[in-house]
Order: C-alpha cells, then sequence, then structure tokens
C-alpha cells in the first residue's frame, strides 16, 4: 500500500504517468472503483483498454480530469446546470455527459457526439492524470461483465498478463461507480445513479 504524498508514492506515480504516456494501460485506484486508465487522447491507447477488458467498443468511456480548467478544450458548451453541479460535486463521484469538442477521439465515446467526464477526489488519480499531462480515460478495471474491482488485488487476479501496471492505492472509500448525469441539455438527466 502506497501512502499518498510519501516519496515512494511519487517515484511511482512517475513510472506509471511515462506509461500512460507511451500509450499504455495502467490500473489505478479512484474513490469509487479501480479504474483502467490509458491516455484519452491517443486512440491507440485507448484501444488497449477495450482489449484489455473485452469491453463491447460501443460502451463509451468516462474521461477523467484533475483540474476544472481542462473541460473547456474537451467540450464545445457548459451550460449553467453543468456549472452548478461541478461546483457542488466536483471533485467527487459524480460524471457528466457534455457535447464532445474535436480533440476527443471517438472511439472513447463509442462513436457519440458526448464525451463523459469526471474529476475525482482521489489524490493518487489526480496526481497521476496531473503527471501523465493529459485527461485519463478509465472504466473499471475488470473484465467486462465481472464486477468492479475495490482491491488493486482484485485487479492482480483478474487482469494480471493482460495490462501493463498497477498501482496500489488501498481499498476504494466508495466501491461503487459514478452517478452519470447528462447535461446536454439544460434539465440534466440521470443515466446511471451511483
Ligand atoms: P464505466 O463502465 O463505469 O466506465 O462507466 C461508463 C458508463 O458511463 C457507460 O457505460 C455509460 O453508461 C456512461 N457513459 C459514458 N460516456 C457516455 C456518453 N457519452 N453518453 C452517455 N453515457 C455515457
Ligand atoms: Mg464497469
Amino acid at each position: 500500500v502506497i501512502k499518498p504524498g510519501s516519496k515512494e508514492e511519487l517515484n511511482k506515480l512517475d513510472i506509471a504517468a511515462d506509461a500512460i504516456k507511451n500509450g499504455e494501460v495502467v490500473a489505478f485506484p479512484t474513490e469509487t472503483v479501480y479504474g483502467l486508465g490509458a491516455n484519452g487522447l491517443n486512440p491507440d491507447a485507448v484501444k488497449n483498454i477495450f482489449k484489455a477488458k473485452g469491453r463491447p467498443s460501443d460502451n463509451p468511456l468516462i474521461l477523467h480530469i484533475q483540474d476544472i480548467s481542462e473541460i473547456e478544450r474537451l467540450t464545445v458548451e457548459i451550460n449553467s446546470t453543468a456549472r452548478k453541479l461541478m461546483e457542488n460535486f466536483w471533485p467527487g463521484p459524480m460524471t457528466l455527459v457534455f457535447k464532445k469538442s474535436s480533440v476527443v477521439p471517438s472511439v472513447i465515446s463509442g462513436g457519440l457526439d458526448t464525451v463523459a467526464i469526471r474529476l475525482p477526489e482521489n489524490k493518487i488519480a489526480r496526481e497521476l492524470i496531473k503527471l501523465a499531462k493529459t485527461p485519463i480515460a478509465a472504466p473499471s478495471a475488470n473484465t467486462s461483465g465481472k464486477p468492479s474491482p475495490t482491491k488493486a488485488n482484485h485487479v492482480y487476479d483478474d487482469l494480471n498478463g493482460k495490462i501493463d501496471m498497477i498501482i496500489d492505492g488501498g481499498s476504494c472509500n466508495i466501491g461503487l461507480e459514478s452517478t452519470v448525469i447528462d447535461v446536454t441539455t439544460l434539465s440534466p438527466v440521470i443515466l446511471r445513479p451511483g
């Protein structure tokens, strides 16, 4: 278990961030469940996530950011409903669906013209995104159809040999996927309770 903020953690996160920059797939902790992350702006890297999970290509992924300012270049419109929700619930287990900008590859959104974005609270997740200098696409770190992992050894047992790295950050606090809300219209629509 890596203690948040320790020297050991920082060294390992540098290695993990380099792996992300190289298009590799890294499992990392978030406050909801463990995510399987790759450079969200590199279509080949994102395809590696689908391959490792055996996930159907039309099931879209969530992009994870570490600072609210990053949403500007990933989206085309942020309405007042979205701003209120972000102010109140970010960082945290809430994902918002926006109209996507051309910066976001279509492999992420399964061909839709929207993109799901979340600002997680977990410090390891945020530091990793910061060091990788890119939004990280990440579904739960399990084979498609299996339960979402809340511990690093769940990820190891399921995906060892199919992914490049696992960051052990202990147990996830929440243990349940994020709530997904569509904010492409002024009246928000809950797509998935979390
Ligand atoms: P997960 O499987 O936990 O990574 O969550 C991804 C889920 O977020 C998908 O299965 C969808 O339910 C939802 N989602 C992601 N992107 C979009 C999108 N562009 N539009 C609607 N729902 C989305
Ligand atoms: Mg999942």
